[in-house]
């Protein structure tokens, strides 16, 4: 008789967003007549730019004759791309990140799932907490973490590093060792991130302890101040003990059209060996390459046209971001993120946990957040608001939490 993987049996119980979903449908089938602004989800609202549309037709048009049909792409991505990537995202920045250290996927989120596979199973984990939930939830699935207690919200075997107030959001070196580092920079949720220097601490601290870092860079186009770091590689030595996760999802809107890219070095090796190779064997056994159609308007991205107009599009939110910081600080809220990020984190008024000011902005103001305790315990008393609404809904949400 065939066995499960009883990994998957230990995840614990309902996943964040369906909870707020089942809260948000009960309260409008309640209050039919209530207009709910939703400033909870992390995706992006603004259509896709014109230059990345022109690119996609012309692909969609190629398809279509004999002389220009592609079929399966190349496993690591298509050389227009990678080159286009590594052009503009390392050398502009004076990273010596060549164009066979990248990987094309579909999205930073299934590789942030996946490049756990690459590590034998007794590797120590370490996220920051609050954490976004994939990094935690496929080690749980790898057998990894432990087990769990429902009392703290935490995993035996995950070193947790707690990010909160008093440390201004940024994580220290814990005490026990782990052997893998997840840093997601510019931080969902907390919106904040590091500066260059203390980022290089962190690859110092990886360097000297043997571990890797897993760095999720989703939110690299939002960083506003000059001293952030826009790429792990910018710090010495981040190419012994770094992956760079980057995702076209919030900087071009291709939540919906599915691209993403990994770093992995040659120069990071486990001994003698590269993970450079064992992911590329990865990517080559079970990822068929992303579709020519999509690779295309990768591309468009990084076009004169393309870059233009996703400069402003990151400029919308990004002027959202601003409003729902100073609105809330003019209604009197303690507020973090919301300059090198698209995500403002608040704390809640009085000693209201998170699900409580959740129930309470819904009910009163009809506005959709999101529990900071969602993303882990010492996220309990926080909440996420998103800047990937429109302008206007944005606006209207701030003046229905100013008079609360
Ligand atoms: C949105 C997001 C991603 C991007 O995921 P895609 O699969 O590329 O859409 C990755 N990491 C974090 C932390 C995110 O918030």
């Amino acid at each position: 008789m065939y066995k499960i993987n009883d990994n998957y049996q230990k995840l614990p119980g309902s996943y964040l967003f369906s909870t707020i979903a089942k809260k948000v449908n009960a309260y409008s089938e309640a209050n039919p007549d209530k207009k709910i602004i939703r400033l909870g989800i992390g995706d992006v609202t603004q259509p896709i730019a014109p230059a990345i549309i022109e690119a996609m037709h012309k692909a969609v048009d190629e398809m279509g004759h004999a002389e220009t049909f592609h079929g399966y792409a190349p496993d690591l991505g298509y050389e227009f791309l990678r080159s286009a990537i590594v052009k503009n995202d390392y050398q502009a920045r004076g990273c010596d990140i060549t164009v066979d250290e990248i990987f094309v996927s579909d999205g930073a989120k299934s590789d942030s799932g996946n490049i756990q596979e690459i590590f034998a199973q007794n590797n120590r984990i370490a996220v920051c907490d609050p954490v976004y939930p994939v990094y935690v939830d496929s080690n749980v699935m790898a057998g990894r973490t432990g087990t769990y207690d429902p009392e703290t919200e935490m995993w035996s075997d995950v070193i947790y590093m707690p990010c909160t107030m008093e440390n201004n959001f940024v994580p220290e070196f814990p005490k026990e060792t782990p052997d893998i580092i997840y840093l997601c920079l510019p931080n969902n949720p907390t919106g904040t991130t590091i500066t260059k220097d203390q980022l290089q601490g962190w690859v110092d601290y990886a360097n000297k302890n043997k571990a890797v870092i897993i760095y999720d860079a989703a939110y690299e186009a939002y960083i506003s101040e000059e001293n952030v770091a826009h790429s792990i590689y910018e710090c010495e030595g981040a190419k012994t003990c770094a992956i760079e996760l980057k995702s076209f999802s919030k900087n071009a809107g291709f939540t919906g059209v599915r691209l993403g890219y990994t770093v992995v070095p040659k120069e990071l090796k486990c001994g003698e060996v590269s993970l450079n190779a064992m992911w590329a064997r990865r990517h080559g056994t079970k990822f068929n390459g992303a579709p020519y159609i999509v690779q295309r308007a990768g591309e468009a991205v990084y076009s004169e046209a393309g870059k233009t107009q996703l400069k402003e599009q990151v400029a919308y939110y990004m002027k959202n971001a601003k409003a729902i910081k100073q609105g809330l600080r003019d209604a009197g809220y303690t507020v973090f993120g919301g300059v090198n990020a698209p995500y403002i984190w608040l704390k809640t008024p009085g000693e209201m946990t998170s699900w409580e000011f959740f129930d309470d902005l819904l009910a009163r103001a009809n506005v959709v957040g999101t529990p900071g305790s969602g993303f882990g315990p010492s996220g309990e008393g926080y909440f996420r608001l998103t800047a990937f609404g429109s302008y206007e809904n944005t606006l209207a949400a701030l003046e229905r939490i100013k008079m609360l």
